[in-house]
């Protein structure tokens, strides 16, 4: 794929502190932009100076939510090189995301190369502090000029980077979970496997109450029996009952995590007893309250893991592991980040140069 690179001639000044970038609120110097229609495919990459979209009113998107993206993040490594964490992952699910809301996808390859190319123009965005990382947001939205509904003509690829902060700048600290028992996330049929913004605008209310009364996030149950695990926010749900691992299995309405599939690669190499089922809530509060409940923690790119400290049901609180951080934690977290730092070897075969 060719991309057109028009620099910008005025770059912004870094951060000069990064202990206070906090998460997607600074943006680099430039963007990647990409057209698609139903003639041409996708044509016009180019890499610009970062700055606003013009958008017609009318644009599908604003309408109807035909928006899908991704996340992830770019590493500096102690040499001073930069390096990303599975983003062939990233294409394959933005892709699937993209099919189930019937808008176009984009090669695999031409994915990667534009966030290479992208991250490598704004290198020196990627922050040097511990724990801190480039975040890449590469989205596709619906642009058809018309509040008609029909089959998509015309779509737009892009990707913004921001420099983010360390998500334990204070150390990991074990969060409170409120299990939602009102509203739901999705169901199975739905868009609950995707990466698509709708799914987030039907959690935000619960999200809201929830932060009001002093939880980090909601653990959702499934849409349809309201009794199994499904995930947490931004994040997939691990347990450890009784010495065996287990997780919520994909089916369909929770979102196939990439530090969820990493995690559960890593813990089966090292021979670990992994079970990918349905877990209901009910064996989950029982495993609690027998005591064999011995961690249970959230996993995503943000976090990489945060173990959950307490899980609120109906009003009851429930402590895990005194509301400390298990030893499985603990590993998980220095194994990952070690790779995607490069600072432990990468026997997965999981980090990909910028170059
Ligand atoms: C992105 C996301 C995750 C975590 O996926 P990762 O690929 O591990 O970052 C989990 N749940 C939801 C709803 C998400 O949007």
């Amino acid at each position: 794929m060719e991309i057109r690179i028009e620099r910008n001639p005025n770059p912004s000044p870094k951060p000069a502190d990064e202990s206070h970038l906090g998460f997607g609120k600074v943006f680099t110097d430039h963007m990647f932009i990409m057209d698609w229609d139903r003639d041409k495919g996708w044509h016009d990459a180019r890499i610009v100076p970062f700055g606003n979209l013009s958008l017609h009113p009318g644009t599908t998107a604003l309408h109807y939510a035909l928006e899908v993206f991704e996340g992830l993040k770019a590493y500096r490594k102690a040499d001073g090189s930069v390096q990303t964490f599975r983003p062939y992952e990233n294409a394959r699910r933005i892709n699937n995301s993209a099919a189930r809301l019937a808008m176009p996808q984009i090669p695999e390859d031409d994915f990667v190369q534009a966030i290479d190319t992208l991250v490598k123009l704004d290198e020196d965005w990627v922050p040097h502090s511990e724990g801190t990382s480039l975040y890449i947001r590469p989205v596709i939205i619906g642009t058809d000029k018309s509040v008609g509904l029909h089959t998509l003509n015309s779509a737009m690829f892009f990707i913004i980077l921001s420099p983010s902060g360390s998500y334990y700048p204070q150390g990991i600290n074990p969060v409170k979970i409120m299990v939602e028992t009102e509203d739901v996330r999705a169901v199975r049929g739905g868009t609950g496997f995707t990466k698509c913004g709708g799914n987030y605008a039907a959690s935000q209310r619960a999200g809201e109450l929830a932060e009001e009364k002093g939880f980090t996030q909601v653990l959702w149950l499934d849409g349809v029996e309201r009794k199994y695990i499904e995930e947490v926010g931004s994040m997939n749900m691990m347990f450890k009952i009784d010495g065996k691992i287990v997780t919520p299995e994909l089916n369909g309405s929770i979102l196939p995590g990439i530090t969820r599939k990493s995690i559960l690669e890593l813990l089966r190499a090292d021979g670990y007893d992994v079970e990918e089922r349905r877990i209901s809530l009910d064996e989950v509060i029982e495993a609690c309250e027998n005591g064999k409940l011995e961690e249970a923690w959230g996993c995503g790119t943000a976090a990489v893991v945060s173990p959950v400290g307490w899980l609120e049901v109906g009003g009851k609180e429930y402590e895990i592991n005194k509301g400390e951080i298990g030893p499985t934690v603990h590993m998980l977290y220095d194994e990952i980040t070690g790779i995607q730092w490069g600072k432990a070897p990468d026997r997965f075969g999981w980090t990909h140069p910028v170059k």
